[in-house]
């Protein structure tokens, strides 16, 4: 870590204390059409509200996070010399219309820092207005920013690719939404925030195929460099994203994560769950659940996030279409057939994942029909996602646990007699089983009406809960039986939560 301030210097004579942070981002090194280069706006009486040691940890941040200078840093009060702050500019389409240029309308890279983990991009969002603001004031509210906090720690706990975060910070600045509510600046770490739409940027607003090609050789030479050297760049990107998408969203839905605005900007060129805003994680199982309730059309429901996946990656091959060769109608093609890989790769990481959940080692046909059966069944019901597959890792020693969680339940007990004879067929013993399953059905996840009660405590100036609720969510398996009331049933009021696009 660079500290070459002089020893015993008053505090305003210390240069600032930085971390081993490179100046250039990547876009930023791409030149000026990728974006523009501004410090963040400041926010007075910045206070942490939560802090992550963990990823701090990762990072080899953990004394700079807890040191003096972090939080100016991470508010956005101050920018340490040779960093320079950009905002870049990409496209999308939302909510399936083609909604033109957008880009971090309040997000803004601090840059890259080298950690243990490899190169990590730093983003601070709420940081104030870009020349990509729109209409927007720039900010982000507190409430938004513990939930996109929590949300992305929790997923990778989880063991899904997702952008971390490292900090909270909390303004009394007043931020206008439906109501009054008070900023937050969120540090945002990835080892980048590439979207589908930086690409549809270059093909489709700015028409910039020159631009569009350094970035393609630019993202392969430093995120693919297993795509080095390919005789189509642009086709064997589209098929690496195209399983890497298939992968995450296989990964959401075993989880029952809703990610609530798929817009194409916001997925990730790199698979990994990317802006968590009306993000929820399914209470009772509703395959038709819609998360965000600004999502009227139920374009973004748990049980199409798959198909609009594909839909996303389809328009990602379109923004490709000007970096390959030939005849239009060919180039076309030949997009289309490296999106097919989608399917397979779709539905075999479903299956591996649902025999996990179900225990199962061994790989037999009907596997997959089982897991069909008993999610058609939670359906019906309205079974809670999270504590039936949980429950069933007992299935041997406590069966009426999960056979409570069923109102059919003699149609469960049909189920149940298929899923014993399955297991026959398995070798492992009923206690290793547990402990497989264990792993694969969390005790713990992200339920909205948690979040909603640390937010309360925030806004009332008490952090705590914050901070107990991510200690819980990061070790979303474990049995931790003093947590248990964080692993219970949802209560009544958890319906009434709306959270909408509004941020
Ligand atoms: P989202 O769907 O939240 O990812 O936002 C879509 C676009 O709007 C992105 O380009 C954001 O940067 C931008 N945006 C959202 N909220 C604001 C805001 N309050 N101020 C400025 N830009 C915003
Ligand atoms: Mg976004």
């Amino acid at each position: 870590m660079d500290n070459k301030g002089p020893v015993n210097a008053p505090e305003f004579l210390r240069p600032p204390r930085v971390p081993a942070w490179r100046e250039a981002s990547f876009l930023q090194s791409l030149g000026p059409a990728f974006g523009t280069d501004l410090p963040p706006r400041a926010v007075h009486d910045a206070h942490w509200v939560a802090r992550s040691a963990r990823l701090a940890g990762e990072l080899g941040l953990a004394d700079w996070l807890a040191g003096p200078d972090a939080l100016d840093v991470l508010a956005g009060n101050r920018v340490p010399e040779g960093i320079r702050p950009f905002a870049s500019v990409y496209s999308g389409h939302q909510f399936g219309v083609w909604a033109g240029q957008l880009g971090d309308g309040r997000a803004l890279l601090l840059g890259e820092v080298d950690t243990p983990a490899g190169a990590m991009e730093v983003q601070l969002k709420g940081s104030g207005q870009t020349p990509y603001s729109r209409m927007g004031d720039g900010r982000a509210v507190l409430r938004s920013s513990i939930r996109e906090f929590l949300g992305s720690e929790a997923m990778h706990a989880l063991g899904i690719p997702t952008t971390r975060a490292l900090a909270v910070v909390g303004s009394p600045l007043p931020v206008r939404r439906e109501t009054m509510e008070s900023a937050a600046v969120v540090t945002r770490v990835a080892p980048s925030f590439l979207r589908f739409g930086h690409f549809e940027h270059f093909a489709h607003t700015a028409q910039d195929v020159a631009a569009a090609r350094r970035l393609l050789d630019a993202v392969i030479e430093r995120y693919f460099p297993a795509l080095r050297g390919e005789a189509e760049p642009a086709t064997a990107l589209l098929e690496e994203v195209a399983r890497r998408t298939a992968r995450v969203i296989a990964q959401w839905q075993l989880v029952g994560f809703c990610h609530g605005v798929m817009n194409t900007d916001n997925m990730s060129l790199l698979g990994l769950t990317i802006d968590y805003g009306p993000f929820g994680f399914l209470d009772a199982f509703d395959p038709n659940h819609v998360c965000n309730h600004s999502d009227d059309q139920a374009r973004y429901s748990y049980a199409r996030q798959p198909g609009v996946a594909f839909w996303n990656l389809h328009a990602l091959a379109q923004a490709l279409l000007p970096l390959v060769d030939g005849p239009p109608e060919e180039a076309s093609e030949r997009l289309l057939a490296a999106l097919e890989p989608y399917k397979a790769e779709f539905a075999a990481a479903m299956v591996r994942g649902l025999r996990a959940k179900l225990g199962l080692v061994a790989e037999r046909d009907d596997d997959a029909a089982l897991a069909d059966d008993l999610l058609q069944l939670m359906a019906e019901d309205r079974a809670d996602f999270t504590i039936t597959w949980r429950r069933l890792g007992r299935f041997d020693d406590e069966a009426a646990a999960v056979r409570n969680c069923f109102l059919q339940r003699d149609r469960f007990d049909g189920w149940a007699a298929r899923y014993r004879d399955r297991l026959a067929f398995e070798s492992s013993t009923p206690q290793q089983r547990a402990q497989h399953m264990d792993r694969a059905n969390p005790k713990f996840v992200l339920r909205n009406h948690l979040a909603q009660g640390a937010i309360e405590h925030a806004m009332d100036g008490d952090f705590a809960e914050v901070q107990r609720l991510l200690a819980v969510l990061e070790r979303p398996f474990d049995e931790q039986p003093e947590n248990a009331a964080y692993a219970d049933f949802p209560p009544d009021w958890a319906t009434e939560i709306s959270v909408s696009c509004s941020s």
